[in-house]
């Protein structure tokens, strides 16, 4: 299952999984002018990978007190 993703050149929404079947169903829920505006892939109508969704957000490590 493919999840959402943010593209770390333009910082818009892409995606992100190892399969690639579920990029429509990412990002048609997406207004388009909020995707990736990076080079499409040949033959695909949407944008190229990104990065891993865990990459992102990641919550700032807690300080040990
Ligand atoms: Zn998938
Ligand atoms: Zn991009």
């Amino acid at each position: 299952m493919c999840r959402r993703s943010q593209c770390a050149n333009c910082s818009g929404v892409t995606w992100f999984g190892r399969c690639g079947l579920h990029i429509a169903q990412v990002l048609d829920p997406v207004p388009k002018e909020e995707w990736c505006t990076c080079p499409k892939p040949e033959g695909s109508s949407y944008p190229p990978i990104g990065p891993p969704p865990e990459t992102l957000a990641m919550p700032a490590p807690t300080a040990s007190s």
